[in-house]
């Protein structure tokens, strides 16, 4: 299938490794120019270099740190000075330190919101006026599985994550007549160094070993194995093409059937 891709602009957040670069990967390869961000610029340097784009494609990179306020607006402007405009958005960023609700000091609180809430608020509305001119724009925001089932010790991620979660919805309805798609990707058990931390901190925690916990996830999930990022990254690809018109509103997870609900 043509994704109809080629000479589109994206800009994915937090795309230094993991899902935020297998996503950039994919939508480089698909013919998009791409614009990456995370907050260290040599790393940001060795992922745009193994990133091999197709000819013709554009990479371009800026370190900024997603949870400070303000830097959305810088990174935004970077990307729409290099690229003229951005088509197609990924919100992605770091996720928090475990923590348990009720312990969670409000300072925290506040960071997550800066770092997981209004980092994905605030691009997204600077990108919308001219997806609106356009006629064309796909926002598509990574968040988790925790969105269905809370999951254990991840309190900031978990309530942070339905927060964007309600405003990707309401901002679909309200852009949906303009040719503009807005959807969320809930990553189950996704294979990165996220999942190696939070695995080694739940070791720690229970006195067992990193290998012993990766085990035992493999085994809670019905296909017997973690996801690798580009199974994740080809439904990002998929939503961000011309051809995913009419998919809009979702919340999809990718998570191998880990997901009991319905819904
Ligand atoms: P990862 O640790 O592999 O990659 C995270 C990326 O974010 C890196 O490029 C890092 O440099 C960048 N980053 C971190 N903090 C940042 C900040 N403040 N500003 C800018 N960039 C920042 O993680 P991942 O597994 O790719 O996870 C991506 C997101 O998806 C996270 O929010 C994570 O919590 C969420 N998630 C992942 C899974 C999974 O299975 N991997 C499951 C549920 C949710």
């Amino acid at each position: 299938m043509d994704l109809l891709l080629t000479g589109k602009k994206a800009l994915i957040c937090a795309s230094s490794r993991g899902l935020g670069f297998a996503s950039a990967k994919q939508l480089a390869a698909e013919g998009c120019d791409i614009f990456l961000c995370a907050r260290n610029e040599q790393e940001l340097a060795l992922a745009a270099a193994a990133i091999e784009a197709p000819k013709g494609v554009n990479v371009y990179f800026k370190a900024v740190d997603l949870s400070v306020s303000g830097a959305s607006a810088t990174l935004l402007k970077e990307a729409k000075s290099k690229m003229g405009a951005v088509d197609i958005l990924v919100n992605n960023v770091g996720g928090p330190s475990p923590s348990p609700a009720a312990s969670t000091s409000a300072e925290a609180w506040r960071n997550g919101f800066d770092q997981l809430f209004m980092s994905a608020v605030t691009l997204s509305q600077g990108v919308i006026p001219n997806m609106i001119k356009n006629k064309f724009g796909r926002i598509i925001t990574i968040t988790s599985l925790s969105v269905v089932e809370p999951i254990d010790h991840l309190a900031i991620s978990t309530a942070m994550r339905l927060a964007v979660t309600g405003f990707s919805k309401t901002l679909a309805t309200e852009v949906a007549e303009h040719g503009i798609t807005v959807n969320t990707v809930m990553p189950g058990v996704i294979h990165t160094l996220r999942i190696e931390n939070l695995r080694l901190a739940k070791a720690e925690r229970d006195g067992t070993t990193l290998n012993l916990e990766m085990e035992k996830t493999a085994k809670l999930i019905p296909t017997k194995r973690l996801g690798q990022p580009e199974e994740l990254a080809a439904l990002v690809t998929f939503l961000a093409s011309p051809v995913a018109s009419y998919i809009t509103g979702a919340n999809i997870p990718v998570d191998g059937g880990l997901r009991k609900a319905w819904n």
